[in-house]
């Protein structure tokens, strides 16, 4: 007789030769404009989700176990994406591993079971912890493990690997980057932007240099990574993140000159050709990289 374990592994197997799969069409009441969930193959046992409500997801599919990174903005794509996994193994996601605590990749978890695994840097959970007062949804779901060193190995068995690395302040001030060693992939949630501007939350602790050193040390990871799988772009590969660099490093050039010449904010602005743009009604003010950076070239130490 078949194990439940070898039948799931086996149901898994036969499904995963399946590149991209299109999953069922959009719940009644999801925005029209809200692209399609997609389940993506990358490699081994990662699979990315683009589309539904929020920012892109990953999971991560062995024998017995199935990691969910990340949760998506709504509890409906956080049950369709379940359910495009229920195709691939007979396993329930049995850990949620979370990036970073913005509410388009954490707001979908009450969609998930109640009690499963949920991890997340200390620094994140604390900020979710905040979230959860104006959303008490949330308070169900406050990450019940968190770890606060540089490096964690969340999994090691035969059948893949899961290593937790956390570079300090960057986006947010508790970016977890989620690395798939026997794939040379990593899911970096929102530490990378491709062709945009990057996002850093000065609100939550983020910050433009953690941000550049977080890239760089993507790029030192052993044995190297190929890919990068993150929030809001499509897969990426080193020389992307190599430009990400590249153009961070130059808008902090362009804002020290201008600091350093006795430039104000509003001279800075101006000068990148920045409209402010009104708060939306109960909501913050967004405060884009210039502003930012020109921030932290000016606090006090
Ligand atoms: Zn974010």
């Amino acid at each position: 007789m078949i194990s439940r374990r070898t039948m799931s592994w086996l149901l898994g197997v036969s499904v995963l030769a399946i590149g991209a799969l299109a999953l069922a069409r959009p719940a009644a009441g999801q925005a029209p404009s809200q692209p399609p969930l997609t389940m993506h193959r990358i490699a081994g046992n990662l699979f990315l989700v683009k589309g539904g409500s929020g920012a892109n997801t990953a999971f991560y599919i062995t024998k017995n176990e199935v990691f969910a990174i990340d949760a998506k903005m709504s509890v409906e794509s956080a049950k369709e994406m379940q359910e495009a996994v229920r195709r691939l193994t007979i396993i329930p996601v049995t850990t949620v591993i979370l990036t970073h605590s913005d509410g388009d990749h954490i707001n979908g978890l009450p969609g998930f079971r109640k009690g499963l695994s949920l991890i997340a840097h200390e620094r994140c959970k604390a900020d979710m912890v905040e979230a959860a007062k104006s959303m008490p949804a949330l308070a169900d779901y406050l990450p019940n493990a968190t770890y606060n060193e540089s490096r964690l190995h969340l999994y090691n068995d035969d059948d893949g690997e899961i290593e937790l690395a956390y570079f300090g302040p960057a986006h947010t001030s508790g970016d977890t980057v989620v690395v798939f060693p026997r794939e040379k992939a990593a899911f970096v949630g929102d530490l990378v932007f491709v062709g945009r501007d990057p996002v850093i939350h000065r609100s939550k602790g983020g910050r433009s240099d953690g941000c550049i050193r977080t890239l760089e040390a993507l790029l030192e990871i052993k044995p190297p990574l190929e890919i990068f799988l993150s929030g809001h772009a499509d897969p990426a590969g080193r020389a992307e993140i190599e430009a990400a660099v590249a153009s961070l490093e130059a808008l902090r050039s362009k804002i020290k000159a201008l600091v350093d010449a006795g430039k104000t904010l509003a001279d800075v602005k101006k000068a990148f050709g920045i409209e402010e743009a009104p708060a939306p009604p109960g909501g913050r003010r967004y405060m884009g990289p210039v502003e930012t950076i020109y921030l932290e070239f000016t606090e006090k130490k």
